[in-house]
């Protein structure tokens, strides 16, 4: 049974195995903190992405959904703030070259304190890190590195440069590199292009405030420190919604997401205990308010989701670059004004990894007669990358052709695969170890009596059903 530390690596393992995440370009070995989705990880990272748009724009009548695209005006990142702001202090360690981001550096120390039993210590040097960064005080914080006795995991030196600020986003050329090129950057989050069509959205959908825009994609940063498998990524997808209220109910609606969110969570059948909220100390450029949603991961407590108040910092900000309008006549208070943003924003590989991290499971099942064991993926059953599996018990005696009938009454309605080859006993297992939650089997008594094996994933239990009713029995338990 794998332990909390190596839970992680067995389950990264588990993901190459089973088709889940590749490295990307693993050839050429690899490109550091770039990922790809296989087969059944893409199916997975579908169904949660579909699963969190349903939950927006499908539950919520005042949310509709945009595609926009990654390249934006680069004066959007001017009036984001997102050119002069995001950044992140780092230092090097002048002996090894190895950069870190400072928060990076001195929360591993504070882990390390905690671990030796000396957690208020750890909690202290947190809370001056925390306060350091609030002033963005770099000189403060180098200061605490050095009086903490931080070394370089590399070089083992304490041998520091200052701390400096590093953008995060990535740039390209538009247009061809003979001519006149211009700089502009790859979206470092799908915010903005929420921003910019606001009034194209709030116009054409006639929505009124409050109103919600949501939407799913791709962003890119330079993440200095990347590593822990998918839970930081240079290229990433987020989902993202911004929801448009009235100046001075912000609070109430940011109340509102905290809560909403943490329900949605919550329907994933994930226990209350392994969330908690944590406040932002040191607030972004654009909030009044900003908490997290933080995770159990099996490497800790870490962000999953951003709830943020973002004022009207964006649209008032893209009113003064663009001179463009971003107002909202208000027929109800007969009021014109930019209107305020409650933003929740969550990572959709971050929500991939726990997940997966809730749902693998190593089982002893060992008897007194023999040794055995299984590695099963408990997914709930809706997100789950294959619904039903198909399998012919022989290869022989027309069962391979009822088995086919069964496949085409389901495949429309839900994923199904198909398998004949080896043992029963083999395909079940292939089938647990990557989430299926049903296994259908056609034998010789399906012939006779028209009925079929279905076999639970979770349980292991089976029962035998008409093979008229596969198609509705799956469905019914596809929560
Ligand atoms: P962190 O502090 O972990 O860098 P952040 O506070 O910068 O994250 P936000 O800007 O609030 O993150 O982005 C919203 C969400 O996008 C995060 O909660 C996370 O789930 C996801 N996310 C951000 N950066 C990454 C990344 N490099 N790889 C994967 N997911 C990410």
């Amino acid at each position: 049974m794998a332990t909390d530390n190596n839970r992680f690596q067995a389950i990264i393992a588990h993901c190459k195995e089973y088709g889940f995440i590749f490295q990307s370009s693993e050839i050429y070995d690899g490109l550091s903190a770039v990922y790809d989705y296989g087969q059944w990880g893409s199916e997975l990272k579908k169904n949660i992405r579909d699963y969190w748009w349903k939950s927006m724009t499908q539950m919520h009548e005042n949310i509709v959904g945009i595609d926009a695209a990654i390249f934006m005006h680069p004066t959007t990142w001017k009036a984001s703030g997102h050119v002069d702001n995001f950044s992140d202090p780092m230092i090097d360690n002048k002996d090894s070259k190895k950069r870190y981001r400072v928060d990076h550096l001195i929360e591993a120390k504070a882990d390390e304190l905690e671990k030796e039993g000396k957690k208020a210590e750890g909690d202290a040097l947190l809370a001056e890190m925390d306060k350091l960064l609030a002033a963005n005080d770099y000189e403060g914080l180098k200061k605490l590195i050095e009086d903490t006795k931080i070394k370089c995991s590399v070089s083992g030196t304490g041998n520091w440069t200052d701390v400096r600020q590093f953008n995060l986003m990535f740039s390209t050329q538009l247009g061809s590199v003979s001519e006149e090129a211009s700089e502009i950057y790859l979206r470092p989050e799908t915010a903005q292009g929420i921003f910019v069509n606001f009034l194209n959205v709030q116009k054409t959908g006639r929505m009124k405030i409050p109103f919600g825009i949501a939407q799913t994609g791709k962003a890119f940063r330079n993440e200095i420190v990347a590593r822990q498998f998918i839970f930081r990524m240079r290229e990433f997808e987020q989902m993202e919604m911004q929801f448009f209220i009235r100046p001075g109910s912000q609070k109430e609606w940011y109340e509102y997401w905290k809560e909403e969110r943490m329900k949605w969570h919550l329907s994933l059948g994930i226990p209350k205990e392994k969330f908690r909220f944590h406040d932002h100390v040191k607030l972004a450029h654009y909030a009044d308010a900003a908490c997290d949603i933080e995770y159990e991961f099996p490497i800790g407590f870490k962000e999953l989701e951003g709830i943020h108040s973002r004022t009207d910092f964006d649209l008032k900000n893209h009113q003064l670059y663009s001179k463009k309008k971003m107002q909202y006549f208000d027929p109800e208070i007969n009021q014109n004004y930019i209107p305020y943003v409650v933003e929740t924003s969550v990572g959709l590989d971050r929500t991939f990894m726990m997940i997966m991290s809730e749902a693998y499971t190593e089982e002893d099942l060992s008897t007194a007669e023999k040794q055995d064991s299984r590695v099963v993926l408990k997914l709930p059953p809706k997100l789950a990358p294959i619904k039903l599996a198909v399998l012919p018990l022989l290869k022989k005696d027309g069962l391979p052709e009822v088995a086919r009938e069964i496949m085409n009454t389901c495949k429309s309605s839900f994923k199904c695969f198909y398998e004949e080859k080896d043992a029963i006993g083999r395909r079940y297992r292939r089938m647990d170890a990557i989430g299926t939650p049903f296994c259908v089997t056609i034998d010789h008594q399906t012939k006779e009596d028209g009925t079929v094996t279905i076999r639970h994933r979770d349980s292991m239990q089976q029962e035998r059903i008409s093979a008229s009713q596969v198609r509705e029995f799956v469905e019914k338990h596809l929560i």
